[in-house]
């Protein structure tokens, strides 16, 4: 079965192993990631997004943390730090630097982000997995973070240095206009059997693939259903600062007003006149009252244990998403 992810990093690589543990010989899965969270750090490009998944689906990745690679040292960044140079508060792994030392070099040598990335998934066995990784873009789009006071800091630093705790106004994406959508992408969207938004950062993270030009209206119009897991349980994101990310753009942190936030499709346009992307809604048993209510409002809504506490369960939670849309 063809199926199309549009994923953040740690919340939808779990999503889309457990995906892979259900499809198993029939999987035929493209995962299209955010970018907007990269940034060149030491004369790298790192891609946090597009490496989790990397990192997750091939094996690598350190489990507990659900980023970076198991095994790690961080020798190199402590040695930087000496020197006094770069950021004290994003240490880049000695292992995880042989990824940006590859990418980076690929990259000057004139190769694509995608064409890089496919390199990098060859040694990590993901094709053979029947899963294929692409960037939402191959032009560099980064979002930045404007605070109080109206300075915009890069994403990475509101989020790892700040904790997401510096009040922020807006999320903005800085190349986005000129980004236009990977090759693969618009396809992997229309040809898909079904595409599955994860339980992903709704605002950094799904919410800056869709702003790729072409990309939301791809969703709207493909004849493939659309369904989504809710990343808020009981009111709350599982892990991570998501509930920041959600009141800076004035949504609250529900399941239910995270799906009315992407929006039905052939409903209602959205505030900003964006149609809506999804057609179903998975939620957890802990926001079940909110199953009436969308399907009042003509959603495909159902109600599951969405904690992704291990593969087996993360697969059942990727069956009952493709259950709520026949698939
Ligand atoms: P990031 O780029 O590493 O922040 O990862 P994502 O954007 O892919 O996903 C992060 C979000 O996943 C978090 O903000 C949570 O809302 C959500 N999340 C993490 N773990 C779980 C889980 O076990 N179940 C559900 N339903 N959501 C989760
Ligand atoms: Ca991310």
């Amino acid at each position: 079965m063809k199926v199309t992810v549009l994923s953040g990093g740690v919340g939808g690589a779990r999503f889309t192993r457990g995906l892979l543990a259900l499809l198993d010989d029939d999987a035929d899965v493209t995962v299209v990631a955010n970018t907007g969270d990269d940034m060149w750090l030491h004369g790298v490009r790192v891609c946090p997004d597009l490496d989790t998944l990397m990192y997750t689906l091939g094996g690598a990745v350190h489990e507990e943390q659900g980023w970076g690679r198991r095994d790690e040292s961080s020798r190199v960044s402590a040695d930087l730090a000496a020197y006094d140079v770069g950021w004290e508060w994003f240490t880049l792994g000695d292992l995880d630097l042989a990824t940006h030392l590859a990418r980076t070099q690929w990259l000057r040598e004139g190769l694509t982000l995608s064409q890089a990335t496919e390199r990098l998934c060859r040694r990590w066995g993901l094709a053979a997995q029947g899963v294929r990784l692409l960037p939402m873009a191959d032009e560099p789009v980064e979002t930045h973070v404007r605070v109080a006071g109206g300075d915009l800091l890069h994403f990475e630093e509101w989020w790892v240095r700040h904790r997401a705790a510096l009040p922020a106004t807006a999320f903005v994406q800085v190349g986005l206009e000129s980004a236009a959508p990977a090759p693969g992408v618009l396809e992997a969207v229309r040809d898909a059997d079904v595409v599955v938004v994860p339980p992903s950062n709704p605002v950094v993270s799904v919410g800056t693939i869709l702003a790729v030009p072409g990309v939301r209206d791809a969703l709207a119009t493909t004849p493939a259903p659309v369904v989504g897991v809710s990343p808020i349980i009981g009111g709350a994101p599982v892990r991570g600062m998501a509930a920041e990310c959600l009141a800076t753009i004035g949504v609250d942190a529900t399941a239910e007003a995270v799906a009315r936030h992407y929006g039905l499709r052939g409903g209602a346009l959205g505030a900003d006149g964006t149609p809506g992307v999804l057609d179903a809604w998975l939620l957890d048993t802990a926001d079940e009252d909110a199953v009436g209510r969308l399907r009042a409002s003509g959603w495909r809504a159902a109600a599951a244990d969405t904690l992704m506490r291990d593969v087996p369960a993360t697969a059942r939670i990727a069956a009952a998403a493709l259950a709520l849309v026949g698939r």
